[in-house]
């Protein structure tokens, strides 16, 4: 019998890869929504969890796709009346919020996912194998891309809790916190903030040098054109580009890894496993980077962000 699953916050993310990760995924079966003003055909549809969960005792399952600023109410919402819980990525706004799900979903006996979609790229596997023989000389990670191309008009990102330009720097730290052989922690940080704005437009983070080699990472929002998605490594093996957010890594100039986009099956493969393995899977790693740029972090003023 496939789980029953409610899906919430019907936006971007929902209708790009939750819905047919969802339906391509035999465990699972979207039963119904809850989204303030958005409906998927054919699926039932409530305004808001707290109706849904009262409504369908039967549904097992809640994947949260809304922003992070209101996910720890929701998440809270449903491990309270039992339900497994998978969170897209950031899993909240804060990481004590987090910490405290995790303590609930295991007093409740049920699973809580903080997903981290960039680490099921195509090519994050193959890299982290590949420089667990290498001796790392430096990393540099550049992640440009235009805020106005890829999240048109979503107001949340510039609003306190949405991260700015840390919404999709998370991602490149979720490929960095999978792909190095040990941990590193931040040790400098500049962050720029437009005027008109709470979150950050671009981020410049240094970390502590691993065992000397420099590790470095420059976020920007205001990227024209392409996107860039990549993480370059020297090593005493070669140089390694891992580019398009994890999908393809070239070594010295030859591509040894590539494949298409399957992110958010292996998300939803795992939330199966998780829930058959009655655990939790919580990595804040990636979020606590994120959270120490913004402790450490020197604040610049930049022109007004418009849209
Ligand atoms: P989105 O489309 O702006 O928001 C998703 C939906 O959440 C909205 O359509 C809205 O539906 C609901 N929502 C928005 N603000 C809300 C609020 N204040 N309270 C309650 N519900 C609210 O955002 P998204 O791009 O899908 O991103 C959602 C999450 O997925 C974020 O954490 C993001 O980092 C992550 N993500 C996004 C992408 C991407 O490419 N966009 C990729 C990977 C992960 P209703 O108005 O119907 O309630």
């Amino acid at each position: 019998m496939p789980h029953s699953l409610a899906l919430v916050g019907i936006g971007k993310i929902a209708r790009d890869q939750h819905i047919p990760a969802i339906t391509g995924n035999a465990d699972f079966t979207l039963s119904a929504t809850a989204s303030r003003n958005a409906e998927v055909g054919g699926i039932k549809a409530y305004r808001n969890l707290s109706e849904l969960l009262l409504a369908e005792p039967g549904i097992t399952c809640v994947s949260l796709a809304t922003p992070p600023q209101v996910r720890y109410g929701d998440a809270r919402r449903a491990l309270e009346a039992g339900r497994h819980v998978m969170l897209e990525k950031p899993p909240g706004a804060t990481l004590s919020e987090v910490q405290a799900l995790e303590r609930f979903a295991v007093h409740k006996g049920v699973t809580l996912f903080t997903t981290w979609h960039s680490r099921h790229a195509a090519a994050v596997a193959a890299t982290r194998n590949w420089l667990a023989d290498c001796k790392i000389q430096r990393l540099h990670i550049d992640w440009k891309e235009d805020v106005r191309h890829w999240h048109p008009g979503q107001d949340w990102i510039w609003e306190a809790g949405g991260l700015g330009v840390f919404d999709p720097g998370i991602n490149a730290l979720s490929v960095l916190t999978a792909i190095l052989p040990k941990p590193v922690h931040l040790n400098k940080a500049t962050l720029s903030f437009p005027e008109n704005r709470d979150t950050p437009v671009a981020a410049e983070l240094t970390f502590e040098p691993l065992d000397g080699a420099p590790v470095t990472a420059a976020f920007d929002w205001l990227e024209q054109g392409p996107p860039k998605w990549n993480i370059h490594v020297d090593t005493d093996a070669g140089n390694a580009t891992l580019s398009e957010g994890g999908a393809r890594l070239t070594i010295n100039g030859h591509e040894k890894s590539a494949g298409e986009d399957k992110e958010y099956q292996a998300l939803y493969a795992r939330f199966a496993e998780l829930i058959a393995a009655r655990s939790c899977e919580v990595d804040l790693s990636p979020m606590t980077h994120v959270a120490d740029a913004f402790t450490l972090g020197r604040r610049v003023s930049v022109s007004p962000f418009e849209w």
